[in-house]
């Protein structure tokens, strides 16, 4: 009897650690990188949805202006009308992540439809600059499960965003932009911007204003590389 009870109990104990030793192998569920936690005062300005043939070009005067190094998360269709733009972006030495070809509405698209579409980004972006993409933001930072299978399969990191001004919506005025990313910005953000889309006006406006301003509260610009980097 007693030996049954002690066979019962190595079995439960067996069974125990046969399923925390396959919980443990399972893959890590994939987690999007939305900010990073760092003392260093630095942030990483990242533009959607570009390259576009009026806004991109206002940027990156901005940006070269003032010596700020960016991220731009570009279409691959946008990549294929524009690419004067696009080599323009890689050869000023900003880094460029993939958006997909297409800013497709994720949830109406299977997982090989994702999958597709992320690697059709990948060989505008690398026939047009010979940069092969290291990062993908998924439009509208949509994550579902068949998004994740598909960017798992493709070999990239997810990078979201931390601060979002809503630049896109033509109801936000220059100073609406800049006085939202003054009020929420801390070390280690990701600011969301866009270089294509609407109507950029209002993020060019505001962009030199936020430069300034997060220069004097001694903000660092980096790329979301150099950013990542700082968080070891
Ligand atoms: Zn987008």
């Amino acid at each position: 009897m007693r030996c049954v009870r002690l066979a019962c109990v190595l079995a439960i104990v067996f069974c125990f650690f046969a399923t925390s030793t396959a919980a443990v192998s399972v893959h890590p569920v994939y987690e999007p990188i939305h900010r990073i936690d760092t003392p260093k005062k630095v942030v990483a300005l990242t533009f959607d949805d570009g390259p576009d043939a009026v806004y991109t070009p206002q940027i990156l005067e901005v940006l070269h202006n003032n010596h700020v190094p960016a991220t731009f998360f570009v279409l691959g269709s946008q990549v294929d009308k524009y690419p004067k733009v696009m080599q323009w972006i890689a050869k000023a030495g900003h880094e460029i992540g993939n958006h997909g070809y297409r800013h497709h509405d994720l949830h109406k698209l299977t997982e090989q439809e994702v999958y597709d579409d992320i690697k059709q980004g990948e060989r505008s972006i690398l026939r047009t600059t010979g940069i092969l993409a290291q990062y993908y933001r998924p439009p509208g930072g949509v994550m579902t499960h068949d998004v994740m299978n598909a960017v798992q399969a493709s070999g990239y990191d997810v990078i979201h965003w931390s601060i979002d001004p809503r630049d896109w919506s033509l109801a936000r005025t220059a100073s609406v932009i800049a006085k939202s990313v003054k009020r929420d910005v801390s070390p280690g953000d990701i600011i969301l911007f866009h270089d294509g889309g609407l109507n950029q006006r209002q993020t060019v406006a505001a962009l030199q204003e936020l430069i300034t301003y997060l220069r004097q509260q001694g903000y660092r610009f980096v790329t979301v590389s150099q950013l990542l980097e700082a968080s070891n």
